[in-house]
């Protein structure tokens, strides 16, 4: 066999083991406690249920409690409790245990310090020490569509200065993001995707000041450490995939698949958010809507 050919059939066994279609489907919900669920979250849960049954796979519930000040132990209650209401349920999660416990991202801190170091380790992660009044008043345009906005790279050149650092505790830690880089993938439901570091979004925070981990630091290393092959999510989080893209490349962790469900949008087109308490799986339940009329809901 020629060396040509020899190289090609390598590529392609690396292709074939390293995509994530060839393991046994693992999916997952992710639900952070910080409010009702409402109907955009079903829509959500409800399309990676039925993508991990379809594929006679393994369906996670992480809760996402990360954040101390806005996580209710009362809301991830009533996520569980309407989550089966709806009719999904999962084989791996805070409530019924499983291989990769614990299901709370609130008790798995360890994880995301060992992540954090190693990160810090390869130079990827800057101390930033400005204020949020320096990141108000820099010239960088706020980035429309995402909560956050582009960093103006002040503190970039203490990357050297990071592994002096022992614990993240005190400063934000963000990811210096390669500007001008391509992140592009292909999307199981919208149309392939790219984004372009330091345009569409600039480096992230992965660890905050008042030592909470980020969720970009948090969420991809627990799908990794919990062996997940498909995230399913709202479309609200595309630019995060892109974001994500570079930690699991920093890492050297598996490539994911991706599934962006469609939001879910009131007739004028406005987004249905959280906020819309008439709009919890609660409300509506209580109104006596059942679970199959809330599900009518996302089929536009
Ligand atoms: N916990 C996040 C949220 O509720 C979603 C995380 C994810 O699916 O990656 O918005």
């Amino acid at each position: 066999m020629s060396l040509w050919w020899t190289f090609r059939l390598y590529n392609r066994y690396m292709d074939a083991v390293s995509s994530p279609q060839h393991l046994p489907y693992r999916g997952r919900l992710a639900p952070s406690p910080t409010g009702l669920l409402h109907i955009g979250h079903a829509c959500t849960f409800w399309t990676a249920c039925q993508r991990a049954i379809a594929r006679n796979g393994t369906l996670v519930f992480r809760n996402e409690d990360l954040d101390p000040q806005r996580s209710k132990p009362e809301f991830a209650r009533a996520m569980i409790e309407d989550l089966h209401w709806l009719g999904i349920r999962w084989q791996e999660g805070p409530d019924v245990g499983g291989p990769f416990a614990p299901y709370e991202q609130s008790q798995r801190r360890a994880l995301y310090l060992e992540t954090w170091r190693r990160l810090r380790d390869a130079g990827f992660i800057f101390p930033c020490t400005c204020s949020r009044k320096d990141l108000s008043t820099s010239a960088a345009a706020p980035n429309e569509g995402d909560d956050e906005p582009l960093y103006p790279g002040r503190c970039r050149e203490k990357i050297g200065e990071a592994k002096a650092y022992d614990s993240p505790k005190g400063v934000n830690w963000r990811f210096l993001v390669p500007d001008g880089e391509a992140l592009a993938f292909d999307d199981l439901r919208q149309s392939p995707q790219q984004f372009i570091a330091g345009r569409d979004f600039g480096d992230f925070v992965v660890w905050r000041r008042d030592d909470v981990p980020a969720y970009q630091l948090a969420v991809v290393a627990d799908d990794a450490a919990m062996q997940i092959t498909e995230v399913v999510r709202g479309a609200d989080l595309l630019k995060s995939t892109a974001r994500q893209l570079l930690l699991i490349r920093a890492l050297r962790l598996p490539v994911l698949a991706y599934y962006h469900c469609d939001l879910v949008r009131d007739e004028a087109g406005v987004r249905l958010a959280k906020r819309h308490d008439a709009l919890s799986l609660r409300a509506l339940r209580e109104q006596g809507l059942t679970p199959r009329d809330v599900l009518k809901m996302c089929a536009s």
